[in-house]
Order: C-alpha cells, then sequence, then structure tokens
C-alpha cells in the first residue's frame, strides 16, 4: 500500500465511517506511550519517509522530551489497510499525567476505543488505573498493550513459564480495573482476551510486536523472540512483526466505528432529546443530519492563529459556513476545514460526520464547547466535570520588565489553549496570578509558555486556593445605596448538600437556561418554592432567591441586584477567596421611584454591604481544596505511607492487595502537598508511586484558621485583621 494518499483519496475514505476509527493512547507515566506513538507514526501510512527520521513527532516541546510526559494533545490521522480496506485511523493524544485529568477527560470524549499501555516489568499502576477508569467512565472501550517486553528477556532474563506467569497476572488485574468500572453492560463484552486479539504484546523501542493471531499466522513462537535477542538479531523482528501492524489491525478489527459507537455513547455524553432529528443524526452519525462536533483541543498557532480540533458527530462542517458555539452563543464563520495527515494541517472545502476536523477562524472556541449551525437550539454535550477547577497560583514577574508584554501575550495564549489554567492579575499589588490543578501543572505551563518562548520569570512559592463559605444562618440585614435613596434587605443560609451535589456532578451547569436549571432542582426533590424564586445561581456554587412580595420597581433592579450578588460572591470579605456554597436571599427592598437614582453603583454597593453583613454574622469559615490520593507500594513500605499522609492531615481510607504490592487509598489537603515527592521518595526510597485528584472542599480545622486568614490576607496585601460584621451593618 502506498504510505502517502493525495487528499481526494483520503476524503473517499473519511466519507464513508465503516472506514474510520477513532482512537487514544494511554497510560502511566513512563510505560512507553510516547515511544509507541512514534513507532506508529514512523512505519504507518499517511507520512513520507523522511518525516519518520524527525524528532519524537507527537512529543515536540523541549519540556516534554526532559520529562516524557506529552501534554499537547494534537491529533494524528494514520493511513492503514486490512484485507484490502484502506481505514483512516485517528489517533488524539491523550497527556499522561494525572494533575491534567481535565484534559484526558476531554481527549476521551473524541475517542471510541483506548490502547492502554502497561510496562510488562512494572505491570499495572495508580495511574494505570486512574485513566483507565476514566475511559471506562466515557465508555470507551480499553484494551491492552504489553510494552517493553524487551526488558523481561534482556535484564530480567525470565524463563518462558515466568513471562508467562508475569503476563497472565497483567491481563487478570486489568480485567479486574474492568469489572471494578465498567458499566454492567460491557464487563463481558470489554474483558481483553488473548485468543480475541485484544492484548497486544511488545516493543515499542524495539517496534516489534504481536498478537495471538499473528504469532500463529507467521508460525512463531515466544521462544523464537528470546531467539532473536539471544542472536542480536532484533531488526529482524520488526521487519516480521512490526508493532505498528499488530496495534494497526487490532484497532480496525477491534475498535467500534463512528456509527456503532454513538450508539451506545450519545446517550452517556448528550442529555439532549434524543427522538429529535439531531438526537437522531448524533446516534447514527449521520453526515446528512445537522453538523454537531465537539471540540476537544485548541492551540495557538503562530501562523495560523486559532486552531480548534474536534470531533464531528454528525452533519457537515464547510469551509466559510456560518456556526455557532452553544456555550457562549457566539456566531462566527468557519474561515477553513482542515484535516490531519500524520500530524500535519491539510485545508478541505468539507468534512464529514465521524472525522477528526481542525477548524480555522472560530477562535472563541474552546476545549469542551459544542459547535452546530447558529438556528439549531439544543443542549451542548455534556460538561468536564469540576475535577478542573483550579487549586493552586503562583504570582508571575518577569526578570527582565521589557519582557513584560510578551509575557501578557504568552499568558493570554496559555488560557485558550488550557482551560484547566487561569490568568488573573491582583489589582492591589499588580502581580499575574497564574492558576491550575496542581504545582507541576503550573510548572509545566511556566517551562512550556514563557521560559521556552525566552522570557525568563519569577515566581512567587505556590499558594493554594481557598473558598469562603458560613456555617450558620443570619440576617436580615440591610444594605442602602451611597445616595441613601434605596434599601434592600437580605438573608443568608448554607446552600443544601443536594443542590451542591447537583452543580459538582455537573448535572446543573452555568450554561443552562434558568429554566432548565429549576426544573433539575425539582426533578430532585429541591424545595418547589425556593426553585420558582430562583434569580441566580452564581459560577462558585451558591444561589440568590428572591423572596420580596409587592415591591415596587423590583423587575427594574433584578439584573443590578444579581450583578451585585455576583460581584460580593467573587471576593469574599474574610480573605478575598470566592465565596462557595451559601444562599441568599433578597427579601425586602424600599427604591427610589425615578431611574436615575437607582442605577448601578446605588444598586450594586448596598447589596454587596448587605450581604457581607449577613455573611460574617453567620458563623463564616474557610475551605480548603483535598486531594484523593492512591499509593502503590510493596507491602513492606506501607506503614512509611501510611505516616506520611497522617503526619500530613492526610487520612488512609482504604488498602487493597494487587500481587506482591499494597494499593494505600487516602486523602491530603492540597496544602500539605507541595513537597510530597520529596517526603514520599525518602520515607521510601523512591518505591511508591501514586496518582492524585481534586476530592473536595473541605473545612479548614479551627485550630488553624486565624492563622491562616491573617497569612492569606497579608498575600493579598490587606490589613491583617478581617473585617466584622458591624463594619457592614448601618442604621436605617
Ligand atoms: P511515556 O511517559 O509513557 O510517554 O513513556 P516514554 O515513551 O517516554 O518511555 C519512557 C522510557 O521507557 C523511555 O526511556 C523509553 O525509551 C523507554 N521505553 C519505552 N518503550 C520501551 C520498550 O519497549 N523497551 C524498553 N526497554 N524501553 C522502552
Amino acid at each position: 500500500m502506498p504510505k502517502y494518499k493525495q487528499v481526494p483519496e483520503l476524503l473517499k475514505i473519511m466519507r464513508n465511517p465503516e472506514q474510520i476509527r477513532n482512537i487514544g493512547i494511554i497510560a502511566h507515566i513512563d510505560h512507553g506511550k510516547t515511544t509507541m506513538t512514534d513507532s506508529l507514526l514512523a512505519s504507518s501510512g499517511l507520512l513520507k519517509a523522511d518525516l519518520a527520521g524527525e524528532a519524537r513527532a507527537l512529543d515536540y516541546m523541549e519540556e516534554e522530551q526532559k520529562r516524557g510526559i506529552t501534554i499537547k494533545a494534537a491529533n494524528i490521522s494514520l493511513l492503514h489497510e486490512v484485507d484490502g480496506v484502506p481505514y483512516v485511523i485517528n489517533l488524539i493524544d491523550t497527556p499522561g499525567h494525572v494533575d491534567f485529568s481535565g484534559k484526558v477527560t476531554r481527549a476521551l470524549r473524541a475517542i471510541d476505543f483506548a490502547i492502554v499501555v502497561v510496562d510488562a516489568v512494572e505491570e499495572i499502576m495508580a495511574q494505570t488505573e486512574t485513566v483507565t477508569k476514566q475511559a471506562l467512565q466515557e465508555r470507551v472501550r480499553p484494551v491492552l498493550y504489553i510494552n517493553k517486553v524487551d526488558r523481561l528477556i534482556t535484564e530480567l532474563k525470565l524463563t518462558p513459564q515466568e513471562v508467562q506467569e508475569k503476563f497472565m497476572r497483567i491481563i487478570r488485574d486489568f480485567n479486574e480495573l474492568i469489572e471494578l468500572y465498567a458499566e454492567p453492560e460491557f464487563v463481558d463484552k470489554w474483558k481483553v482476551k488473548v485468543q480475541d486479539g485484544t492484548v497486544i504484546f511488545g516493543s515499542a523501542k524495539h517496534r516489534w510486536g504481536f498478537t495471538f493471531q499473528i504469532l500463529q499466522e507467521k508460525g512463531l513462537t515466544f521462544g523464537d523472540i528470546t531467539k532473536a535477542y539471544e542472536q542480536n538479531n532484533i531488526k529482524a523482528l520488526e521487519e516480521t512483526i512490526p508493532l505498528y501492524k499488530a496495534v494497526l489491525d487490532c484497532v480496525v478489527r477491534k475498535a467500534p466505528n463512528p456509527i456503532e459507537a454513538q450508539k451506545y455513547r450519545i446517550p452517556r455524553l448528550w442529555h439532549g432529546d434524543l427522538d429529535s432529528e439531531v438526537g437522531k443524526a448524533l446516534l447514527n452519525c449521520d453526515a446528512n443530519g445537522p453538523p454537531v462536533m465537539v471540540v476537544t483541543k485548541v492551540i495557538v498557532d503562530p501562523h495560523a492563529g486559532i486552531v480548534a480540533t474536534g470531533r464531528i458527530f454528525s452533519g457537515v462542517f464547510r469551509t466559510g459556513q456560518r456556526i455557532k458555539i452553544i456555550r457562549s452563543n457566539v456566531k462566527t464563520n468557519i474561515q477553513q476545514v482542515g484535516i490531519y495527515m500524520g500530524p500535519h494541517r491539510v485545508p478541505v472545502d468539507e468534512l464529514y460526520a465521524g472525522n477528526i476536523v481542525a477548524l480555522l477562524g472560530v477562535s472563541e472556541a474552546r476545549a469542551g464547547d459544542t459547535i452546530t449551525l447558529p438556528d439549531i437550539d439544543i443542549p451542548p454535550f455534556e460538561q468536564i466535570k469540576y475535577i478542573s477547577e483550579p487549586v493552586v497560583t503562583v504570582a508571575v514577574e518577569p526578570k527582565r520588565t521589557q519582557d513584560l508584554q510578551k509575557l501578557i501575550n504568552q499568558m493570554k495564549i496559555m488560557e485558550i489553549e488550557d482551560p484547566n489554567l487561569k490568568v488573573t492579575i491582583n489589582t492591589e499589588t499588580g502581580e499575574y496570578l497564574l492558576s491550575g490543578m496542581g504545582v507541576l501543572h503550573l510548572e509545566i505551563a511556566i517551562l512550556e509558555y514563557l521560559t521556552k518562548k525566552g522570557i525568563e520569570v519569577v515566581t512567587s512559592p505556590p499558594q493554594v486556593i481557598y473558598r469562603e463559605t458560613i456555617t450558620g444562618k443570619a440576617g436580615p440585614f440591610m444594605g442602602k445605596s451611597p445616595n441613601k435613596h434605596n434599601k434592600l434587605w437580605f438573608t443568608i443560609e448554607p446552600l443544601e448538600e443536594t443542590a451542591l451535589a447537583l452543580l459538582e456532578q455537573g448535572k446543573i451547569s452555568m450554561l443552562q437556561t434558568l429554566k432548565h436549571q429549576q426544573q433539575i432542582l425539582i426533578d430532585a426533590g429541591y424545595p418547589r418554592d425556593d426553585a420558582k424564586r430562583l434569580w441566580e445561581i452564581n459560577e462558585h456554587f451558591n444561589f440568590l432567591i428572591n423572596n420580596t412580595h409587592g415591591v415596587q420597581y423590583i423587575q427594574e433592579v433584578k439584573e443590578l441586584v444579581k450583578a451585585g450578588f455576583n460581584w460580593a460572591m467573587k471576593e469574599g470579605p474574610l480573605t478575598g477567596n470566592p465565596i462557595r456554597g451559601v444562599k441568599v436571599r433578597f427579601v425586602d427592598a424600599k427604591l427610589h421611584e425615578d431611574p436615575i437614582h437607582r442605577g448601578p453603583a446605588q444598586i450594586m454597593p448596598a447589596v454587596k454591604q448587605a450581604v457581607f453583613a449577613c455573611f460574617l454574622s453567620a458563623k463564616p469559615t474557610l475551605l480548603e481544596p483535598i486531594l484523593r490520593i492512591s499509593v502503590q507500594v510493596p507491602a513492606e513500605l506501607v506503614g512509611a505511607v501510611t505516616s506520611v499522609l497522617t503526619r500530613k492531615r492526610g487520612r488512609v481510607l482504604e488498602m487493597k492487595s494487587r500481587g506482591n504490592l499494597m494499593i494505600v487509598e487516602g486523602e491530603l489537603p492540597v496544602a500539605e502537598s507541595f513537597d510530597l515527592s520529596q517526603v514520599m521518595r525518602a520515607a521510601t526510597g523512591g518505591r511508591a508511586f501514586w496518582a492524585t485528584e481534586f476530592k473536595c472542599w473541605r473545612p479548614v480545622p479551627q485550630s488553624m484558621l486565624p492563622e491562616l486568614i491573617r497569612k492569606l490576607r497579608e498575600q493579598k496585601g490587606l490589613k491583617p485583621e478581617p473585617p466584622k460584621a458591624e463594619d457592614f451593618i448601618v442604621e436605617e
């Protein structure tokens, strides 16, 4: 088969979803995902031979090469022929580090099949479990690739019997994950079996690999592979049993095509009406249906500008077409539709359902967005859950003042490309603050976007992001406008657990209409009267409820009251961190009859003042972010791990054994996690491996509270003592 096809030939293949497969490779760090991707790139179709010789194409950033972490989720389209039929295989790269689990999940949206790379020596590790679990939760079928088999032969020098036992153990453990995390209807269908060709064995480094069928076809045994190593004849293996063939044959034969996959994946990913025209088109991956795509990745290309890559779930996207981004309701024209050839983008006129597309000119699109036509009214694809809430911040400053403008530009690009990063300016200190999901996440972002671009920066030590909340009720308190012509009364109480859970699980999101939000609350058994009187759900999970009766001009000030409420929630009075989990009731008001005297500058400060008086009277406290941690460690070191966690205000929740290893499941505060690598390494001699992810917000222990509040205020340049309720209470 020619390795390179012309665009018209490719488009012909892409027109037929049965000849498309959308897949990803996921793995524990260092298990060989990058090496394997490179070997696929080097050997399979759609690539000119000279490209294969280049530096690792997917892993093109210096920092990635140093750390071996693939950060950019770029797409690579490959061409592969099975039984004389050509297939386009879209390979969406997924980041390997769990600090970025938000990103992994986004990439999982676009794929139907995942190859889980497992190092034969280390076997299944903490992150293997995390990424496999995430795939299963998105109804992505995982299959197993056991990598680094060469090391079993050359380093560990295992006997064939021992190799066999090791393989069996890895397969058993992998199937255990499927049993644990797959929905019941998929468990039996998706368990991997050697005889089925759903387990691949190989060496990405030496570029050979096989499935049971391939060995049979070639009349080979595992002994022949051992022999090749003994005779130093490794190159021959790459020729007789190339890895790319084992992997891509498995993909073509075992991965569902988009028509098959969308039937069971759409009900999971999209909560619109499945019987509607759009619903049916999505279920059937129908190119004749309305165009709908989901953006999985946005990059800022120095030449082309903003490039949004994603999967077309139905319809056709065309160059010049007018489209709408559902979340932001932005309408714009597609400047250019592109396909991927290998890792490169090539312009085309149009592209059809089932494919991975690159759009130019849709500069407002962000990862996770759903795009359709301006006149189509459908809910967006399910939002990524709150695991992506940033919990750590550093202040960034250029070493050379002349770099300031460059720094600001790069920080804008960062925010576009990685939606888990947030950039803010501290107006008191003029510092640029970068927030993300963990310390490593921020370190890599700084290296990738700043250092690598020649911008030397000084960063502050990392700081945890807190939330402010209340533990009691208070009010009513009055707020008075600066001109004294308007009075508004409010009360406050903690938001119910039911409402918080709906927000945390993403069942209620800021993107839904208020009506939709109210209906979800009512369906979940939330007090009907409060749901009906809801005015606003704030982005930090706070409710504003209108309990006023018969107040004149109330409709005229509604938007201003909402704006004042959101303003108060953004920076709480204790430390200037956002307020979370409160229910504010607007109970009464006396408003001036002349609109001139009840503008934003009058109403908004009055609302904020009253809400702060309530907040500070309702036993306020701080919430800190807590991580879930899963540590894998030899049994004799369990005590050391437990003691590290306990010393760091953490807890052990569960212990499981896997082979001769123990898995310690626990939790610890983000505030105690910054030096975890050093402390854990010291305690276990580097023999513990772990994965963490955001778990929940929890009140800071009472004993630490006054000191912490003082510290946070000082960091923000505020006076050390927080204000008291009296400071916001005014006479009528
Ligand atoms: P990633 O973090 O999963 O992307 O892992 P990499 O592909 O960067 O591989 C991590 C390390 O393992 C590198 O030093 C690779 O050279 C090495 N490696 C990857 N595959 C193999 C293999 O099949 N055999 C051996 N011996 N080493 C491998």
